[in-house]
């Protein structure tokens, strides 16, 4: 397998998405076969598997190894009556929901960048805004082809290995590799990337699954996938934080009931968008939506709801505008009916100009002083807890003098605070506000590392030792060594290698 070196070839893969500055490559290889990926694993003193390097935390930026980009993996393969996909890991998302599409399938826990590959998400256990209806990456996972660190190509589908006591016994033709199961209890909230899943009795296929390639390469995946169902949007402006998480709470009380065949407003997820978000984002991008830029300190929410089985949208819309009278909301909705895709577009493009306008004031500051990087939680507390956490997101960042603002996936509870920071100083203080809201969400049951997972950040590193403690780590780190014990897949990423190479960089 032949290692790329061209600097001009490497240079487009020495950052991810969390833009840390530093990243270098000992070169680059884009494997077509499992074949091909087991040979460059049996080169590569280190190797980094990456997909679309949409990572927020810097564990696709490359720290010295060769990177390995699945870019190649693309096969698709639909089987519609079984109701599954075989994916190769190099497939971003929006293309295998194209090749669903052509055949009336869908695959629902699709993360809101949908350029990430099919092996990113599943590496870190991705899960969109309507993990409330559908779970996260890991339900949809029925099997997976893996080439471990010592080249073995490793096939698993789900209810195959199974862990004992002791824990896992992998046959490797005569050979058994035992590898423990780590001890620490999850946090029981709906999505959740924060190291080694854990759980007595669980399957092989779960450690894989949210390990951030440092257990196996991910070449191809097994996926359910269903019938595509008509959907509507709906952005709602709320008076302010309370009447937007009553609006939700009631939103989700309706739809949990028609799940149950008792009602008929299918909601599968909420997006909250606070009024910071909302100041920062420009004019424009409210009049492309076909609403008004609200002056009035109000927030937004943007519900999609799904058709009912009659397909009835009037009955839908009704639904909805029962709830929104029952909670006080004075304005109508903005609604992008079922096709009407233009209109859904814009409506999604509004959602995700608040990331993009975030950015691009740090990016201003970041001109003037490099070493300024984005400060974000991504934080998922159980539901009957929101109201509290957000009150303490405010409260962290108020007590502090921080500019920030609020958005994300309220419907799972799962919601993104991030500091806006002017100076290196307030990024210190904003990373401290960041703690102290961790370990009040760990306090609460729920989890400081939601979806985005933990890559090499050292504060995301930090916040899994809160949650499991060093005991916790240390068990993550038996695992590691039973499946890579020179630590040659991805090193550093989720906790620091035992040599502390290679060299962390702040996210
Ligand atoms: C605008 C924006 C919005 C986002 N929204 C969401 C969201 O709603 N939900 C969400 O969960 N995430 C979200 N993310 C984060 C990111 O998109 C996800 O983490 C995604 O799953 C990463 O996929 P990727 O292909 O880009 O992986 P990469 O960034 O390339 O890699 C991520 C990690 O997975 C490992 N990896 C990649 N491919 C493989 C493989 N084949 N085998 C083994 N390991 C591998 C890498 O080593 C790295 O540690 C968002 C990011 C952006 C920029």
């Amino acid at each position: 397998m032949r290692i790329e070196t061209d600097p001009e070839i490497l240079r487009s893969f020495l950052s991810d998405a969390a833009h840390v500055p530093g990243g270098f490559a000992a070169g680059v290889v884009f494997p077509r076969s499992v074949e091909e990926v087991a040979s460059a694993v049996a080169v590569a003193p280190a190797i980094l598997p990456v997909g679309a390097q949409s990572s927020l935390t810097g564990g696709a930026t490359p720290r010295g190894e060769v990177v390995l980009s699945t870019r190649a993996l693309t096969d698709i393969a639909i089987d519609r009556a079984r109701g599954i996909a075989q994916v190769g890991a190099g497939v971003p998302i929006s293309a295998l929901q194209v090749a669903l599409a052509s055949q009336g399938l869908w695959y629902p826990p699709a993360p809101t960048y949908d350029g990430a590959f099919v092996g990113g998400t599943v590496s870190t256990n991705a899960a969109g805004a309507a993990t409330f209806k559908y779970g996260t990456t890991r339900a949809w996972v029925t099997g997976l082809t893996i080439v471990l660190a010592d080249g073995q190509i490793l096939s698993i589908n789900r209810g195959e290995i199974v862990a004992a006591r002791e824990g896992f016994a992998i046959d490797q033709g005569g050979h058994v590799l035992r590898v423990p199961v780590p001890r620490y209890v999850m946090p029981d909230v709906p999505k959740l990337s924060a190291g080694y899943f854990a759980r007595p009795g669980m399957d092989l296929i779960d450690l894989f699954i949210g390990s951030e390639g440092t257990l196996g390469i991910i070449v191809s995946v097994t996926l359910r996938v269903v019938p595509r169902k008509g959907r509507c949007l709906a952005l709602m402006t709320c008076t302010d934080d309370g009447q937007a998480l009553r609006v939700t709470r009631a939103l989700r009380e309706r739809a949990q009931r028609t799940w149950l065949g008792e009602g008929t407003l299918d909601v599968s997820a909420i997006e909250f968008m606070d009024a910071r978000s909302l100041a920062i984002v420009p004019e424009t991008a409210f009049e492309r939506s076909g609403t008004v830029k609200p002056t009035n300190g109000a927030v937004m929410l943007l519900a999609q709801v799904e058709l009912n089985a009659s397909g009835d949208i009037d009955e839908t819309i009704e639904a909805l505008a029962d709830t929104l009278a029952a909670t006080g909301v004075a304005l109508d909705p903005v609604v992008a009916l079922p096709g009407d895709e233009t209109s859904a577009a814009r409506l999604f493009e509004l959602r995700e100009a608040v990331p993009v306008s975030v950015n691009a004031a740090i990016a201003v500051t970041k001109r003037a002083d490099p070493e300024i990087q984005k400060t974000a939680g991504d934080f998922i507390v159980p539901f009957d807890r929101l109201d509290e956490s957000v009150a303490l997101y405010r409260r962290a960042c108020e007590s502090r003098d921080l500019d920030y603002a609020i958005w994300g996936h309220v419907s799972d509870g799962n919601l993104h605070p991030n500091v806006i920071p002017r100076s290196r100083d307030e990024m210190e203080r904003g990373r401290e506000a960041l703690l102290e809201m961790a370990r009040a969400v760990i306090a609460m049951g729920g989890s400081p590392l939601a979806e985005h997972g933990v890559g090499r950040s050292p504060l995301k590193q930090q916040l899994l030792r809160e949650m499991y403690g060093e005991d916790g780590i240390e068990d993550m780190r038996a695992v590691k060594r039973a499946l890579d014990p020179t630590s040659k897949l991805a090193p550093g990423v989720l906790f620091p290698s035992v040599d502390g190479s290679p060299a962390q960089r702040r996210v």
